[in-house]
């Protein structure tokens, strides 16, 4: 019989996490012969999130939480939630219903008919979306699929059923700063794309706002391109040609105009001001990376467990 993992991060979700339950739970009893586990992971919710799992655990022994000590962020709920799952399948899901329940038995049986490695879903649409934080994110994936090798599709939530094989992969990437998105487009596989239209949180209010998704997003291209770093070498050639040219317009007047007076201070100091700001703009972008390999050297883990059942 196979095995499913459902893998759910929760953070301040009390409200969300009862309803998710039983939704999936519905959709699961409709599928023959397929064994389900949880993984609720508490995120260090303020709320009674743990509670309610615990609640969960005591009438289902499918149920399991791992609860952290403090909230260590997404991310890293999805990879605690990875590192316990035993199923031979693994699904990844939010517990606010955004992901909907209802395409459990298709991605199920598209995994199992062994053409894909992984099902994965994505929002053609972001109704009742901030119209400012759409834009960024479209702009966000229309940068990153430019200047990283790792492809990530418009869209995509990180709402996706993997094989066990598929999941060791993920769970070999050791690294400290996890970006999901790219992770699961690194390992490579055969993936498969449902289409949905955007669905509103059930229950709660999202934590992210667009400051944080902005820097999600930087985080993001900084974990899986080194474009940005490029940016400093093709500054400095532009503004080495310019300088050539400077340098020959000042021969060049010299001699068609020796007597010309000394003038051009504003522009002397606009041009140092200009070239200052873009060195500085550069070694910030090498100080983004510099500061991600001090994290990664450090090799804090990911997330502290205080109580896992
Ligand atoms: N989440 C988490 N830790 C956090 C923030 C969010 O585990 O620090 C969980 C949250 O409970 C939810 C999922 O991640 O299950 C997605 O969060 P949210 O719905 O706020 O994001 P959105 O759907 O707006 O992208
Ligand atoms: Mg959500």
């Amino acid at each position: 019989m196979d095995k499913l993992s459902i893998v759910v991060p929760c953070f301040n979700e009390e409200e969300s996490i009862p309803l998710f339950y039983s939704a999936v739970n519905k959709v699961l009893e409709k599928i023959l012969n397929l064994e389900a586990e949880y993984w609720f992971v508490n995120d260090g919710s303020k709320d009674s999130s743990l509670a309610k799992m615990k609640e969960l655990r005591e009438k289902d022994k499918h149920v399991h939480y791992i609860s952290f000590s403090r909230n260590f962020g997404k991310e890293a709920a999805l990879y605690a939630g990875l590192q316990n799952a035993t199923g031979n399948y693994v699904v990844v899901m939010d517990v606010d219903l955004q992901d909907p329940p209802k395409f459990l038995p298709k991605m199920y049986d598209l995994i199992k008919s062994g053409q894909y490695d992984s099902v994965g879903c994505r929002r053609v649409d972001r109704k009742g979306e901030n119209k400012f934080k759409s834009f960024l994110s479209d702009k966000f994936y229309a940068v990153i699929n430019k200047i990283s090798k790792t492809q990530i599709v418009p869209g995509a939530r990180d709402y996706r059923m993997m094989t066990r094989q598929m999941v060791n992969a993920v769970l070999s990437m050791k690294e400290y700063s996890r970006f999901s998105k790219g992770i699961f487009s690194w390992v490579g596989f055969k993936t498969k794309y449902l289409e949905y239209h955007n669905i509103e949180r059930v229950a709660g209010e999202t934590d992210w706002t667009t400051w944080k998704l902005f820097k999600y997003a930087m985080n993001g291209i900084a974990d899986f391109s080194q474009a940005p770093l490029n940016l400093a070498v093709w500054i400095g050639l532009f503004s080495f040609a310019l300088s050539l040219l400077g340098i020959l317009f000042i021969i060049i007047r010299k001699i068609v105009s020796p007597a010309s007076s000394v003038f051009g201070w504003a522009s002397l100091v606009a041009v140092i001001l200009l070239i200052g700001g873009l060195q500085l703009l550069c070694i910030g972008i090498i100080g983004r990376y510099v500061g991600k390999i001090y994290l990664q050297v450090k090799n804090r883990p990911v997330y502290i467990v205080k109580e896992k059942e």
